[in-house]
């Protein structure tokens, strides 16, 4: 069983689809391991997105990431990273392929509604910035 990192972003928690984005993970048989609903400030934003700091979009994305609340999430399954990105879909919700959660739900290639890890390097980093070990319940 792998985990990763996955966030429902700002833009689709301020429209009530976090029901709607749950009952779909468990649906695709991931199993919430950890589950926690807070606003990130701008310097957790940066901290978190730090590989993206020379970026162009990095400071917009940084002002929209700690706008509102978000929910933060360990999934668990097998090939839980690939599986989870694959049901995300494309980064662009304009390349994201019909079935894919960024096609049903996201506004634009900012506010595109989720957030996953996409290798297990980037997961063993994003799991413990938010999450400590005693919270991880599998
Ligand atoms: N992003 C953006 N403009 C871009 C590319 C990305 O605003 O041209 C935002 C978007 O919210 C994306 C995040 O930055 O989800 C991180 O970008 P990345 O390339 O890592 O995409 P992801 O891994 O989230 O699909
Ligand atoms: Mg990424």
């Amino acid at each position: 069983m792998e985990k990763t990192f996955g966030m429902i972003k700002p833009d689709a928690v301020e429209r009530n689809l976090v029901g709607k984005i749950l009952a779909r993970i468990e649906a695709e048989g991931f199993k919430l391991v950890a589950l926690r609903r807070i606003q990130m400030s701008k310097a957790q934003a940066e901290g978190f997105y730090a590989v993206h700091r020379q970026r162009p979009f990095f400071n917009d994305l940084t002002t929209y990431m700690s706008s509102g609340p978000a929910l933060l999430m360990v999934l668990e399954r097998e090939n839980a990273i690939l599986e989870w990105r694959n049901l995300m879909g494309a980064t662009n919700p304009k390349d994201a392929a019909p079935g894919t959660l960024r096609k049903e739900f996201a506004i634009d290639i900012e506010k595109n509604s989720l957030h996953g890890s996409d290798a297990p390097e980037t997961a063993a980093f994003e799991i413990p910035y938010f999450f400590s070990q005693t919270e991880i319940i599998s």
